[in-house]
């Protein structure tokens, strides 16, 4: 069955408190795991979730404030504890291999099993991971220090076949990869059945758009346009805008215009700061410009598929 998902590991800003980790997220399509930012803990968080570890193959970095990789290291270790032998990817800011490469050296440690390191252009978007079914493209945000976002896009999917009419048509194993890509089948005696006859419509192609810390930032709009759900930092309440403009971050209303303009269909916020103690204030501000928003909270899960 097809799944797309993100799960919340962590929701707070700056540091972690007894209820809130710092920013994580474990994003679920069709059963490959991607892990976007690595805060302080969250291998707790994925233990806590049930997540099995040898399944991530992808971890992606926004930036290196340390709520946002400071529990990178220690997954790491952890993986390597627990036998791992598969690959894995890490893409992030390029000084983060640097980072990684000196703790090895120090504490004279070594991982079983390969890491590949990919730097990500911290300047300019692009795509950095792409299969037959996905793409992942880097946004460029607008922070104190270099940041990326990630936008994670299905590809469009093949026609669906439809058994019965196969058997009714007696249409050949050889001629099916040909139909599920809308061409008609020609029978051997030069009968053509018409694709639709013979395929349903295919499903939609969802996306997700991970925007991490930033400032409100307009031009990332064409690389955000219409994706089925976006996750968009809101660390301050409009009431706090001089904060938000002095920190490079954004208020829950600035999240919410974002997500207007963009013409996405659901947006969720984040990387609340600590000094509020109702988060609802925040969801109240993004509700007012743009409804369909919730809160992205510890251990919730989004599935895309079923948000349309
Ligand atoms: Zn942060
Ligand atoms: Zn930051």
């Amino acid at each position: 069955m097809s799944k797309f998902s993100v799960l919340i590991l962590g929701s707070a800003s700056a540091t972690p408190t007894v209820n809130r980790n710092p920013t994580a997220q474990l994003i679920n399509i069709n059963h490959h795991y991607f892990l976007v930012d690595c805060g302080e803990g969250t291998q707790l968080q994925l233990r806590k979730y049930n997540i099995n570890f040898n399944r991530i193959h992808h971890i992606f970095i926004s930036h290196l404030h340390g709520d946002h990789y400071l529990g990178l290291m220690g997954l790491l270790q952890t993986m390597h504890l627990l036998g791992r032998e598969k690959e894995l990817f890490v893409y992030g800011p390029e000084d983060l291999k640097t980072i990684l490469d000196t703790h090895f050296k120090y504490s004279k440690s070594f991982l079983k099993y390969p890491l590949q390191f990919k730097a990500v252009d911290m300047e300019q978007s692009s795509t950095i991971f792409e299969n037959d079914k996905l793409t992942v493209n880097t946004v460029v945000l607008k922070h104190k220090i270099p940041c990326t976002g990630f936008v994670f896009r299905e590809k469009p999917k093949t026609r669906r076949i439809n058994p019965k009419a196969i058997e009714k048509y007696k249409v050949p194993k050889y001629a099916i990869n040909k139909l599920k890509s809308g061409t008609d089948f020609e029978s051997p005696e030069g009968e053509i059945i018409k694709n639709n006859l013979l395929t349903h419509d295919s499903l939609p192609s969802y996306s997700y758009a991970f925007c991490s810390d930033t400032a409100y930032f307009e031009e990332i709009l064409p690389e955000i346009n219409n994706v089925s759900l976006l996750y968009h930092e809101a660390t301050f309440l409009e009431k706090d805008k001089k904060l938000a403009k002095k920190t490079l971050h954004s208020t829950a209303k600035d999240a919410a215009t974002i997500a207007q303009q963009a013409k996405a269909n659901k947006l969720i916020i984040g990387h609340f700061s600590n000094r509020y103690t109702q988060l609802t204030d925040l969801l109240e501000e993004a509700k007012n410009v743009f409804e369909n928003t919730e809160l992205a909270l510890e251990g919730k899960e989004f599935n895309i598929a079923e948000s349309q």
